[in-house]
């Protein structure tokens, strides 16, 4: 008997990636090609990249060059480039890389088997680009070892932020119909997901097609599905909360109390260049509001440091911000430029080291900011979705509703992953905390 088919699926990036990876995995799983952790035993590998930052783009390509050499000894190994790098390489990347057998966009990933059904045919092939309709089967996504469902509910991105990559490489936006959105979210929970998240690169942006139903209408349908325990949705771009949504954070207790707010700047003159289209006093006063709405609210953020023309004391508004605002969490790098930004041509660059410096700045205050946020957090009990193994026997780990990772002793028996039980948090630092089950309490599958 041959042995079967085995695939290697490697991902960058954002939750969109990952959800793009599941939907590959699940469309070679129909074809009886099992998954594998060891790329050296497998007959298919996918790259699945990321190009918002130059880094990211770099290692992808090393990794083709490491991969590649696997072809030596493996004349029918198929490498195939996917994500955002494949969507801004397309053709490119053949030249690039010879051993390369096809380049697979975003927007193109429900044709996983016909391209590699014409890769096995001879022809090296390029899906790139941005077609209207799009292959999507709710049965081929493989959520394998998930705790939580994601549904993408709008594609692609319209802002022209100055930095940004990611209209170029997602295309345009397009909002899926409500109830091909619900459908899904139901699809999710007959499976018993738990924990449902809606994807977005502009998440709350999102508009029924050809209706007049906004991202706070679908919020409430969502959240009043029976089933929905958790509700997430990330990226929300700050422009776009309105007050229906605001209220809505407030209204459904399955909201969770997390939401990531990315702010990129603290300065308003860094936030004018950046075409982010909010002042700095309206992302204070948004989040203001949110926590009116719900008090237990922990927000995090995106930062950018370094943006041209940043200068001393840009850089002293947004550590200001940072103090007052008082995020659970900090997403921030270096600006780097990407091809095809406006942001190129800003000039009055910043240079590295003060830039390296400035970020560095930046986390030891965030450290400092998170430490004691998560210090106030000792004592209190909460309801934690069990997501993994600790390193040491009868240690697990797990997330809060407000995202904070727990890692905690499961007591005399180990909690099943997905499943929900109570932790009581005993000890705190800035990334993590730690706790103990209560078990009396555990809710289980
Ligand atoms: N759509 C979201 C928004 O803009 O609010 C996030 C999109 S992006 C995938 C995630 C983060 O990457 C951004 O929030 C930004 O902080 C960071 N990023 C994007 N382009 C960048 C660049 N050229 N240099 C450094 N960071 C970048």
């Amino acid at each position: 008997m041959t042995p079967p088919r085995r695939f290697f699926v490697e991902t960058w990036g954002c939750q969109m990636n990952e959800l793009d990876s599941q939907r590959m995995a699940g469309q070679l799983m129909q074809q009886g090609i099992l998954p594998t952790h060891d790329a050296g035993e497998a007959d298919i590998i996918l790259l699945n990249s990321c190009s918002v930052r130059e880094k990211a783009e770099q290692k992808v390509y090393s990794r083709l060059g490491e991969y590649r050499l696997l072809k030596k000894h493996r004349q029918d190994l198929l490498i195939g480039l996917c994500g955002c790098v494949a969507q801004q390489e397309g053709e490119r990347a053949l030249d690039r890389v010879p051993d390369l057998d096809f380049v697979l966009g975003p927007a193109r990933v429900g044709e996983l088997q016909q391209v590699v059904a014409r890769r096995r045919a001879g022809e090296r092939v390029v899906a790139t680009g941005f077609p209207v309709e799009r292959r999507y089967d709710l049965d081929a996504v493989s959520r394998h070892g998930e705790y939580k469902g994601m549904v993408t509910v709008i594609e692609g991105c319209n802002k022209n932020c100055t930095f940004c990559i990611v209209p170029q490489t997602r295309g345009p936006e397009q909002s899926r119909p409500m109830a091909e959105i619900l459908r899904e979210v139901r699809h999710l929970l007959d499976y018993g997901f738990r924990e449902i998240e809606l994807l977005g690169q502009t998440v709350n942006h999102w508009r029924e097609p050809g209706g007049g139903m906004d991202f706070a209408d679908l919020l409430d349908r969502v959240a009043r599905l029976s089933g929905v325990e958790r509700l997430r949705f990330v990226t929300s771009y700050p422009r776009d909360f309105t007050p229906r949504m605001v209220e809505q954070v407030g209204l459904h207790a399955n909201i969770c109390p997390y939401l990531h707010l990315p702010v990129q700047s603290g300065s308003d003159a860094v936030l004018r260049r950046m075409g982010r289209g909010y002042t700095r006093d309206e992302y204070v006063a948004l989040a203001a509001g949110l926590r009116r709405a719900r008090p237990d609210l922990a927000l995090s953020t995106d930062l950018i440091v370094g943006f041209p023309g940043e200068t001393e004391e840009d850089f002293a508004r947004t550590l200001e911000l940072v103090r007052e605002v008082g995020f659970s969490a900090v997403y921030a790098f270096k600006y780097s430029p990407r091809p095809g930004t406006a942001a190129l041509r800003l000039g009055d660059n910043v240079d590295d080291q003060v830039a390296s410096e400035r970020l560095q700045r930046l986390f030891s205050l965030q450290d400092g900011i998170q430490r004691r946020i998560n210090e106030s957090l000792v004592g209190q009990e909460f309801e934690v979705i069990v997501t993994g193994w600790g390193k040491q026997p009868g240690a697990q780990t797990g997330r809060t509703p407000c995202h904070r990772v727990v890692h905690f002793d499961t007591g005399r028996e180990a909690v099943a992953l997905g499943s929900l039980t109570r932790v009581k948090v005993e000890k705190a630092f800035p990334h993590s905390l730690v706790g103990r089950r209560l078990e009396v309490a555990a809710v289980t599958n």
